[in-house]
């Protein structure tokens, strides 16, 4: 730790070599958004399994709703999605595991999760139909819930910008 103009105690509690908090804040974030992703794909996981609970048992025009292919595909889109979301959380926190960078990993990651677990939520909601939308339902609760991650911890503007920029960086590297 570098010394600084404050008093020893709080000297010691420093968290970083001093005028370099910005970055450390930086880096901090990209753990930041792994976890808050994280968050999401677990709601998003609940509101499957409610939906597709819910689409084997509820019954219309004389059989379950989960026979009618608008609704498997709905869950097939679901069940995709949540895939790819874990896929790129589990790479991204083993990249970091071995101390590689996730700068772009954890900006893609918290792009398309806080996107995808909505739409997850949203479509549970729907195969919900009017149930899902009370507060009887978790679904509810889960959907405005999920909804704040395209905006905290960076908003989903400001991750295209992280992304985008690294990405041409690296190309134009690269020659
Ligand atoms: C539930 C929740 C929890 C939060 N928890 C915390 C917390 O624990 N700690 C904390 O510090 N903050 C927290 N925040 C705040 C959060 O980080 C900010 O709300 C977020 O960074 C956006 O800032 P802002 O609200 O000032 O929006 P603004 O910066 O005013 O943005 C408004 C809109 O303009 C867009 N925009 C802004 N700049 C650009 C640009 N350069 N290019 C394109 N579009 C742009 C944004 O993407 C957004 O769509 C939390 C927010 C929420 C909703």
């Amino acid at each position: 730790m570098g010394t600084c103009r404050m008093g020893e105690r709080e000297e010691k509690d420093q968290l970083g070599p001093e005028g370099e908090g910005f970055m450390v804040l930086m880096k901090n974030f990209e753990i930041e958004r792994l976890m808050l992703v994280s968050m999401g794909i677990g709601m998003a996981k609940a509101a499957f399994d409610d939906a597709v609970n819910y689409a084997n048992e509820r019954e219309q025009f004389g059989q379950p709703i989960g026979k009618f292919q608008l609704i498997q595909e709905k869950i097939t889109d679901m069940a995709i999605k949540i895939e790819n979301m874990q896929n790129m959380v589990l790479k991204a926190a083993w990249k970091k595991q071995n101390g590689e960078s996730v700068q772009l990993d954890s900006a893609l990651a918290k792009r398309y999760c806080a996107q995808a677990s909505f739409e997850v939520i949203d479509e549970a909601m729907q195969i919900m139909g009017g149930l899902g939308y009370t507060q009887e339902c978790r679904i509810s609760r889960m959907w405005r819930d999920v909804r704040h991650l395209r905006i905290a911890g960076g908003t989903d503007e400001i991750m295209v910008h992280i992304a985008g920029r690294k990405i041409l960086k690296d190309y134009k590297a690269r020659g």
